[in-house]
């Protein structure tokens, strides 16, 4: 036998290091002729055709269409015979798996199979033939309708040809992959005939075989794996090897051991055929059913999905806890509003959810715990005929509730005309059971797989509304239930937070409805009356943080007072950190790009020379200016700025200690106890930020140890500098040190850079840096001491095994930021702390209500635009207003040379999060101003939810990452979609231009996978 063909991955234009299959052309069995066009691929500019310059058979196994493969390696093989077609080859992926067409076409031409619909599908029904016998049949047309589990979709196929018999009767229920009908090459060829018995297991419903009577009681084991149940969570991966996700998904669904398989797949994958078993049967154990005597009749794959789903769910630890709630306020709102009482339940249920965000977990087989953090909230409707269906509102919070509630409007009528599509109805993370209107007393509901909690609503009578929770006990505790439904009580009961929730009236509902406006001047948390204390609201901190809160509450006529430990505002961001070391890099980027100078044809500028001193002056110029500038708008807008160092008193005071003089570039140290000026507050912002961490290295202490608090004090740049740690700061520095000309050495614990970053961002930026002149990075480096004064310090550490040293002329610890909240005395407040950050919620709110925190001091991402959105956050919330911190839109970007930068999540990050997300670069070697400026290292990098097309995520490495990554996060916080960024007008020739491109081709990847895949 003549060894096999092997077609690779083409390197289809220069700059393409790997592709993504997203459609194949050919099945396996097909002839290939030379020129034959195999796959379809997406490079890094455009969907391109694979062609094939050889003859044979196409063989499996192919790679999965949707992965991403690098050039030069095997994609499938050809074969010289049919005999040696590899067949029984898995293909690792359930789209590939449901559109592979039978190998070879059988005597009656080639099969159209019972697609599978939707990940729950297992078998459909034939509703109706849209074709006859002997129509012609080009790609896309519509042959038959076909009902799932919850709707009728259709049949599309994607071949030419005539359509044949036999073909199944309407009415026959069919497994997914089994043949309904075929496809001939010549009209005369097309037979007429009924595919007799439909091959299921399920008979069909016309002619339904009378079982053998079996005796009351006896039990039998049973012989077919379950549909997929609704809503079911993957099998882990397995702990060796690998395993296809449809594999995993059908493991999960099953409750099989995914470990107990041996992979059949290329490379011991393991796959679907793997986990359903070869002979058709499951692996499952076999289980025992009682017997009912009597003939039965087969259900319908509704009332099948309904069975299996409450049997799977028979496995939770389930308890209930009722409340009776008065529901007449929100009643009346949704008749005011002209909304509909389920869609403000589900809204009311949502902002619970927000905090109590465990209700929103789910247990995961068998020892994991999904946090989400969209809120889907599954409504259960009435269908005559039909029993319940729950249509999903996905994403409650972030919506109004004029948008919920047409999205509602329009679901149920599909729903009730079965027209409802898999992604509508699947996977909520919460479900409410509203049978008020059937006039039942009290019941309780069954959380459906992928949950662990559902409300079930009885009808109202004199103590209340019975809203009784349902929960997996592996998930929600009692209390936790309890607490929540409270939440849940209060809300219902005062929906104040409708007149100006996200997902409130005042902004959504057309025709001007409003039901209640916004207070501009307060009714939040703070009290009606405030004139017993000092002042409305005390910001103890004049940072970003919190001056951007104290404008915002003196913009809103509130009185402020404003108290700072320095004698000018703009705390370490603008004396220590964003804007002093911006400006060093802008001496230093001036100095790096000469090197591209001679390339455009600019001579005589290659070697330029650093003076300290006037970059220091510069530097001074511009910190004292924007400070000066700062405590200036300050005062005008009327807040009532102090300098001292506050510490509380009660949870109603302060007490200021007098500034003691110091220069506004230095951190003073804290002075807690000191006596000073009692002030009293209705409510406080705590914005104290965090210092530089000094973490326990012996001689950290020393005088040739620096932090990024002391840097600035350098009178020139030491000629050998090491950095310990590799994360922004420490980074930043070293490559700007690199280009003043020092020698740095970067001293990393972690065997990876920048944490906070995209994989890959991260990875290529470290590449990028190990080619530097003058720069070491040493990761997995353990520092045991720092010696030596400054100019003779040796840093002694350990990588691997062995011991090393390092001599410098100084250390800079870059070991990141820890708050220190001690001296602020926050136990006389009862403000509570986790290790050393003040806790908050989304609403930056302490455990105190009144008392809030923002920015550094709460811990999370530490950066100058996180704490300036979060004091006004915190300010909105104090007003009354509507505002939260979310964590996912939030973005930085690092100004090394190419920047890193990213907004909104990873792929990564956003399955964690539930999404099945897509992704796409861009390299920034193919755009046009990257080659005229030398700046072609790095790339942009979009991630998508596959199903709502939502932007997620955009990650950078780029040079002038900092000023695209604007649009970039427009994109996430508007929650754009690929359309509307596909569909808007970029300039050219900027690179703002890429995003277009990205979302263009995302857009036709996934057209295209979605069209392969039925
Ligand atoms: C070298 C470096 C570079 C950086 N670069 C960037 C960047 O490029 N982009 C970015 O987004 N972030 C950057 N950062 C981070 C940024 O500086 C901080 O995240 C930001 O300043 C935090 O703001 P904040 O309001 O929480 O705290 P701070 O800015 O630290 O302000 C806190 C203020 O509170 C005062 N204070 C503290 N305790 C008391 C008290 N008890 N009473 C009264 N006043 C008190 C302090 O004196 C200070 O003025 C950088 C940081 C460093 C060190």
């Amino acid at each position: 036998m003549a060894e096999p063909f092997l077609i690779k991955m083409p390197q289809l234009s220069d700059t393409m290091s790997e592709g993504t299959i997203v459609s194949w052309e050919k099945a396996i069995g097909d002839f290939i002729s030379r020129g034959t066009v195999v796959a379809t691929v997406e490079t890094d500019k455009a969907i391109m055709d694979v062609e094939v310059f050889r003859e044979g058979y196409l063989s499996g196994p192919l790679a999965a269409a949707g992965s991403t493969v690098p050039v030069g390696t095997p994609i499938a093989t050809l074969v010289p015979e049919p005999a040696e077609v590899g067949h029984a080859a898995a293909v690792s992926s359930p789209a590939a798996m449901a559109a592979a067409p039978s190998a070879a076409a059988p005597p009656e031409g080639q099969p159209v199979l019972m697609p599978q619909l939707s990940d729950t599908m297992s078998e459909g029904t034939v509703v109706s033939w849209e074709k006859a016998i002997g129509d012609f049949i080009s790609r896309g047309t519509v042959v038959a309708t076909v009902e799932t589990d919850k709707a009728i979709m259709d049949v599309e196929v994607f071949r030419e040809g005539y359509l044949s018999g036999p073909r199944v009767a309407a009415g026959s229920m069919v497994p997914v992959g089994t043949p309904i009908a075929f496809l001939v090459a010549d009209a005369s060829a097309a037979k007429d005939g009924v595919l007799a018995a439909a091959p299921s297991a399920a008979p069909p419903k016309a002619a339904p075989p009378a079982p053998a009577p079996v005796p009351a009681g006896s039990a039998q084991p049973k012989t077919r794996a379950p549909a997929m149940p609704h809503g079911a969570t993957p099998a882990p991966r397995p702990h060796k090897g690998t395993a296809t996700p449809y594999a995993r998904q059908l493991a999960g669904a099953h409750g099989i051991d995914i470990n107990s398989l041996p992979g059949t797949g290329p490379g011991g994958c393991i796959t679907a055929t793997d986990v359903v078993g070869a002979g058709g049967g499951p692996r499952v154990q076999a289980k025992r059913i009682f017997q009912v005597p009597g003939a039965g009749r087969p259900m319908d794959s509704m009332e099948k999905a309904v069975s299996q789903n409450m049997e799977y769910s028979l496995s939770m630890p389930l308890f209930r806890v009722t409340v009776y709630i008065d529901p007449a306020r929100l009643s009346r709102a949704a008749k005011d509003l002209k909304a509909s009482l389920t869609v403000l339940l589900a809204a009311a249920a949502a902002r619970a959810i927000e905090r109590h965000p465990r209700v929103n977990s789910v247990y995961q087989h068998e020892d994991r715990i999904v946090e989400r953090d969209q809120i889907d909230v599954g409504l259960a409707v009435e269908t005559e005929g039909m029993g319940l269906v729950v249509p999903v509102l996905r994403n409650v919070l972030k919506r109004t509730i004029g948008d919920l509630n047409a999205q509602w409007k329009d679901l149920v009528v599909r729903a009730r005309l079965k027209r409802l599509k898999p992604e509508e109805y699947s996977n909520p993370t919460f479900t409410i059971s509203n049978m008020g209107m059937l006039g039942v007393a009290q019941f309780d509901a069954i959380p459906v797989p992928g949950t662990s909690a559902i409300f079930a609503i009885a009808s109202t009578q004199p103590l209340g509304m019975p809203v009784t929770i349902t929960a997996d006990h592996r998930i929600v505790n009692g209390a936790e239930a309890a607490k929540f439904l409270n939440t849940f009580k209060a809300l219902v009961e005062d929906p104040q937070w409708l007149a100006t929730s996200a997902s409130g009236a005042a902004r959504s509902l057309s025709g001007g409805q409003t039901m209640a406006s916004a207070d501009p001047a307060g009714a939040g948390v703070l009290p009606a009356d405030t004139s017993g204390y000092d002042c409305d609201v005390l910001v103890i901190g004049g940072g970003p943080g919190g001056e951007d809160c104290a404008r915002e509450l003196a913009d809103h006529g509130r009185r402020v007072i404003m108290v700072n430990d320095a004698p000018l505002p703009g705390g370490e961001c603008l004396w220590r950190g964003c804007i002093p070391s911006k400006s060093w890099r802008a001496a230093a980027d001036r100095i790096r790009d000469r090197r591209h100078d001679a390339d455009l044809g600019v001579l005589n500028t290659a070697e330029p020379a650093l003076d300290w001193g006037r970059l220091d002056a510069m530097r001074r110029r511009v910190l004292t200016t924007r400070g000066e500038m700062a405590l200036k708008t300050d005062k005008g807008v009327r807040i009532d700025v102090r300098e001292g160092y506050a510490y509380f008193d009660s949870d109603h005071s302060v007490v200021i200690a007098p500034a003691d003089g110091g220069s506004p570039y230095e951190r003073r140290a804290p002075k807690p106890g000191a006596a000073g000026t009692r002030i009293t507050f209705a409510g406080a912002v705590i914005a104290t930020g965090a210092p530089p961490f000094v973490p326990p290295i012996p001689g950290a202490d020393g005088k040739a140890v620096l932090t990024s608090d002391t840097v600035w004090n350098l009178d020139a740049p030491p000629a050998r500098l090491v950095i310990v740690g590799a994360g922004a700061i420490g980074l930043e520095m070293a490559q700007i040190f690199v280009d003043f000309g020092c020698v740095v050495t970067v001293l990393e614990a972690r065997d990876r850079v920048l944490p906070e970053v995209e994989g890959e961002v991260a990875t290529q930026l470290a590449a990028l840096l190990a080619r530097e002149e003058r720069l070491t990075i040493v990761t997995s480096a353990a520092v045991r001491g720092i010696d030596g004064p400054p100019g003779a310090a040796v840093v002694r550490y350990a990588a691997g095994t062995s011991e090393h040293t390092v001599d410098a002329d100084y250390v800079l610890l870059a070991t990141g930021k820890r708050p220190v909240t001690g001296p602020l005395a926050l136990e006389r407040a009862g403000v509570e702390t986790e290790r050393g950050a003040i806790v908050v919620n989304a609403h930056c709110q302490t455990n105190v209500p009144h008392i809030f925190a923002v920015g550094d001091v709460v811990g999370g991402y530490m950066l100058a635009h996180t704490a300036g959105h979060q004091g006004r956050v915190a300010a909105q919330t104090l007003l009354g207003h509507e505002a939260a911190y979310d964590e996912r839109k939030d973005c930085g970007v690092i100004f090394t040379r190419p920047q890193a930068a990213f907004v909104g999540l990873s792929a990564e990050q956003a399955r964690a999060q539930g999404h099945d997300p897509a992704e796409i670069k861009v390299p920034f070697s193919i755009d046009a101003k990257a080659m005229i400026t030398g700046e072609t290292a790095g790339f942009i990098k979009m991630v998508a939810d596959k199903a709502t097309r939502r932007i997620l995520g955009v990650h950078f490495l780029a040079d002038h990452a900092d000023t695209l990554i604007g649009s970039a996060v427009l994109m996430v916080s508007a929650e754009l979609t690929l359309d509307q960024v596909a569909s808007a007008i970029h300039p050219h020739p900027t690179q703002t231009e890429l995003f277009g491109d990205l979302a263009r081709r995302l857009l036709a990847r996934l057209r295209r996978t979605a069209r392969v895949s039925g």
